[in-house]
């Protein structure tokens, strides 16, 4: 990682759970971290690389990913907004600082965004970056199990209106089929909020920048 948060930066982040109760467009983002894809404005990242020799070895992602962090453990674990060069993906759940400070495949770095300054969800994305639709995800602890998969219990991905009339817990395939979509008074995405960290470079899709170097 470039750039890593100083103690002061990672003092100021609330534990895990003290922002369980505001809503993710309320909740305030303290640190950002990404990796510079195609859709980055160099001339905005270049202040934040160490040295001339580094801004060389550039590798460009195809699609920038992006950390928003709204809580820290102490430790190592984040909770924040991941964005893994798929806005559609795009999630709330963990990250760890152990993983983003190691450098992934083909050495590229995370940067830590030292001009970030905290900021509501809401007001952080810019025009480059699609926005997720506002009430379109809820935090639960567990799963519930999709109300109708009754024969064979399977978790629900929604709680959302039906087709029907009444609001369901569905699976992805009974959301497919009955649900009405995604926002307010429709349906909302069950995100877990106990989802375990994961592997941050899950099938990463590389293209060589035009400053790049393999
Ligand atoms: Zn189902």
């Amino acid at each position: 990682m470039w750039n890593e948060p100083t103690p002061e930066r990672f003092a100021s982040i609330p534990p895990l759970y003290r922002t369980e109760k505001i809503p993710f467009d309320e909740k305030i983002i303290y640190l950002h971290f990404f990796i510079p894809g195609q859709d980055t404005k160099l001339d905005e990242i270049f202040p934040l690389l160490p040295t001339t020799r580094r801004r060389h070895q550039l590798i460009l992602l195809r699609y920038s990913f992006h950390w928003y962090i709204a809580e820290f453990d102490g430790e190592d674990l984040f909770y924040g907004y991941a964005n893994l060069g798929d806005p559609q993906m795009a999630e709330w759940g963990y990250s760890s600082f152990a993983e983003l400070r190691e450098p992934g495949p083909y050495g590229i770095h995370v940067i830590h965004d030292t001009l970030w300054t905290p900021k509501k969800f809401s007001d952080i994305f810019q025009a480059h970056e699609a926005k997720p639709e506002p009430h379109t995800q809820v935090e639960v602890r567990e799963l519930p199990n999709c109300d109708f998969c009754k024969a064979n219990p399977t978790p629900a991905a929604y709680d959302g209106k039906t087709t029907f009339g009444p609001w369901a817990n569905m699976c992805e395939t009974h959301f497919q089929r009955h649900g009405i979509g995604l926002g307010l008074g429709k349906g909302q995405k069950l995100v877990l909020k106990h989802k375990r960290p994961e592997n941050i470079f899950p099938g990463l899709l590389l293209e060589r920048g035009p400053t790049g170097r393999t």
